[in-house]
């Protein structure tokens, strides 16, 4: 929402969390999986572009390497966490991004609701150690067959 009067941050979140590198659970020269810093729910990850690039600027073969890597997320997250489904949500601009969202029925409790808050059990620093476990576990790799 815009509200006339409100400074804005200027930095890019997804830039901020790049340059961190704290929560990167895989990458290479051009895509980036990380740990949302600011969960919806446990295990949700970001998977973006290291370069600012909207959507409707980005090659197709870019786009479909980003579909196979959420659908490597997936795979990942449902051997982890065993979720009822997930909510996929894609990001237009500065970075084209998927966030992918594990959810559970009844996920959405009274303290959503009526506090305009989320109680998420797992930090993300853990859920980065957590999934990479899972990984090596599994063999599921995020970025392979690009
Ligand atoms: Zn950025």
């Amino acid at each position: 929402m815009f509200i006339r009067g409100v400074k804005y941050l200027e930095e890019c979140n997804i830039c901020e969390s790049i340059k961190k590198g704290d929560l990167v659970l895989e990458s290479d020269d051009r895509y980036i999986v990380y740990v949302c810093r600011r969960p919806y729910n446990n295990g949700h990850l970001i998977i973006t572009l290291r370069e600012h690039t909207p959507l409707n600027r980005v090659d197709p073969a870019v786009i479909k390497n980003l579909f196979k890597i959420c659908k490597n997320c997936i795979r990942l997250l449902s051997e982890a966490y065993s979720p009822h489904g997930f909510n996929i949500d894609i990001i237009y601009e500065p970075h084209v991004a998927f966030q992918v969202v594990p959810r559970w029925n009844g996920d959405a409790s009274f303290v959503s609701v009526f506090h305009n808050t989320r109680v998420i059990a797992e930090p993300p620093h853990l859920t980065l150690r957590y999934l990479r476990e899972v990984s090596c576990r599994t063999g599921i790799k995020l970025l392979g067959g690009l």
